[in-house]
């Protein structure tokens, strides 16, 4: 007799804690089974066998595992898809029912499609639920029924629906796991990667640094900023402790939580913009596209200190500060005319809280093409960017040493003329 399990599996949720997929799961009346896949869909664009993000995700289910073998269970983790590890699981357990947490780009959408097919055509249920946002779907829109455009207008609809129980964390009963323990975890190396020198922290909030935040967050030299991009993006933090944090200590830090989901359901209601301008107009663009430019901006050899001191970052350690991720991408944009698609490609390589709605959401907002954008005609100066944020010149220093011998490869007062043409004709011919 195969014994009766419900499945629980992980993907961007990588925690025990105020888990509403696996709180389901575990209230389901079957003992739960918890499994995790390495997918290669994990990762879009790896970054060959050093992939931070796998890296990661690898070392977050060690942890896991190692907490649920205290409770006699452990996570089934196997490389593969995910309809072939169930599949293979179905030879062993009775398997009532997979439970999981909703996602919203539409390669996830249409893996979970896939998985909710196979798994009615074997008589179990599929469930998912609400777990990496407070608002999904269509619940933040416009009193016209439509989806938001404006970020201002969807933080204020957001805010006001917003109540305790939208952040109320759940604490679910350990106990109800399967009594298997399952084989180990596969090592880093037998999936097909290599460590990356990669750490977990930090995995909450800080109080402290939150109540701090308005007032460091634009300078790139303070560790001012959460940090928690990356446990947002896997899940090892729960959203809803951070928007209690956040309700106490910071509501500039909230507006950040808000645009993160701003994006999540911009990319959800227009699946599009994954490729294309959210304004078509922006389409008629003639980007100069030049490759060997676009090579000395992703080896950081602009020329501009605080470019070059970003690319470094994001090329050294997987993260760049956020006002220095618009500086840059503004750079590739508009003094280079390389399309937005390029540099979005090229954080999605190297990103590791890479998330596609935001990523996708920014470099449109940067280029001036998407929701609720900066306008075209501000083209950000990066040498008086950096006089502003950087005045000590202690992140240029850190991150580009010898910034000061350095030539700029286009003058700024040419590329601004130009790039504002370039853009100015495009869209007007449209
Ligand atoms: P904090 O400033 O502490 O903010 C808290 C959280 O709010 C972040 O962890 C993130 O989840 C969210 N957040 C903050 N700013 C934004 C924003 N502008 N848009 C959407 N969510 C936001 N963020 C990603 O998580 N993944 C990406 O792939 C990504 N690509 C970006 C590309 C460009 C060109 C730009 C300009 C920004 C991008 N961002 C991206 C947004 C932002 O830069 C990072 O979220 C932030 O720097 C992460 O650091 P933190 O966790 O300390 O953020």
């Amino acid at each position: 007799m195969k014994s009766e399990v419900s499945i629980f599996w992980f993907r961007r949720d990588l925690r025990i804690q105020d888990n509403r997929g696996l709180h389901a799961a575990l209230a389901s009346g079957y003992p739960v089974l918890p499994v995790f896949v390495f997918d290669r869909e994990l990762t879009r664009g790896t970054d060959g066998p050093f992939d931070r993000r796998v890296d990661y995700v690898h070392q977050v289910i060690k942890c896991l595992d190692a907490r649920l073998r205290e409770h006699g269970s452990g996570i089934f983790a196997e490389p593969g898809t995910p309809v072939a590890v169930f599949q293979k699981l179905c030879e062993k357990y009775d398997i009532k029912a997979v439970f999981c947490n909703r996602e919203y780009e539409p390669t996830a959408i249409a893996r979970d499609e896939m998985v909710r097919k196979w798994a009615v055509e074997k008589g179990i249920a599929f469930h998912d639920e609400k777990d990496h946002v407070i608002f999904e779907r269509d619940e933040v829109m416009s009193q016209g029924n439509t989806p938001y455009s404006v970020f201002s207008a969807y933080a204020r609809t957001w805010k006001s629906r917003l109540s305790q129980a939208d952040y109320q964390e759940l604490r679910s009963p350990v106990d109800r796991f399967f009594g298997f323990v399952p084989p180990p975890v596969p090592s880093l190396r037998d999936i097909g990667f290599e460590k990356t020198g990669i750490s977990l922290q930090p995995l909450e909030p800080e109080p402290g640094r939150i109540a701090n935040y308005a007032q460091c967050r634009d300078y790139p030299a303070v560790d001012g900023t959460s940090r928690l991009s990356v446990a947002l993006r896997f899940g090892t933090v729960s959203v809803r402790r951070c928007v209690a944090v956040a309700i106490r200590y910071s509501e500039t830090w909230l507006n950040e939580l808000i645009w993160r989901e701003f994006f999540m359901q911009v990319l959800y209601h227009f699946p599009r913009v994954e490729r294309e301008c959210f304004k078509p107009a922006y389409e008629s663009i003639r980007w100069r596209n030049n490759e060997a430019e676009f090579e000395q901006w992703c080896e950081g050899r602009t020329g501009y200190a605080l470019v070059d001191a970003g690319m470094a970052e994001l090329n050294e350690t997987g993260y760049m500060h956020n006002r220095v991720r618009m500086v840059t991408a503004s750079f590739l944009t508009k003094h280079l005319l390389i399309d937005w698609r390029w540099g979005e490609a090229y954080f999605a390589q190297k990103l590791t809280d890479y998330e596609r709605s935001s990523n996708v959401g920014n470099w449109q907002w940067v280029a001036g093409c998407g929701c609720d954008a900066a306008p075209y005609f501000r083209v950000f100066n990066p040498a008086e960017q950096m006089k502003k944020f950087d005045r000590e010149l202690m992140y240029v220093r850190r991150w580009n040493p010898g910034f000061e011998i350095k030539k700029p490869m286009v003058d700024h007062e040419f590329a601004r003329k130009r790039a504002l043409e370039v853009y100015r004709a495009g869209v007007q011919w449209y």
